[in-house]
């Protein structure tokens, strides 16, 4: 992809709110190499690509459970949009 920084560059996306504790499931993130756009869209905006990324990502289940259990409101998360999210603690919990 294109827009991919080089191997080994971290930046932006969701790495401004994990703990430390949580980096390493974030260091294969797919997202750390692609940059905060398009995993915080403008509202309104389409999170497909994002979703997309997310889909190629191993990282997914840890990320998603990460959302989940920190409560992330904002952004695309384990391939899961804001209202997914929302949906999915409404109906687990
Ligand atoms: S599942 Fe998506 S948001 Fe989560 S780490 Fe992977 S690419 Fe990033």
């Amino acid at each position: 992809m294109e827009c991919f920084s080089p191997p080994g560059t971290i930046q932006g996306m969701h790495i401004d709110t994990i703990t430390p504790a949580d980096l390493a499931w974030q260091a294969q993130a797919l997202c750390a190499q692609t940059g905060a756009d398009f995993f915080f869209p403008e509202p309104g905006s389409s999170v497909r690509e994002a979703k997309r990324i997310c889909g190629m990502c191993e990282m997914r289940p840890a990320c998603l459970e990460y959302a989940l259990s920190n409560d992330e409101r904002f952004g695309v998360w384990g391939g899961l949009s804001e209202k997914e999210r929302l949906h999915l603690r409404r109906t687990t919990h």
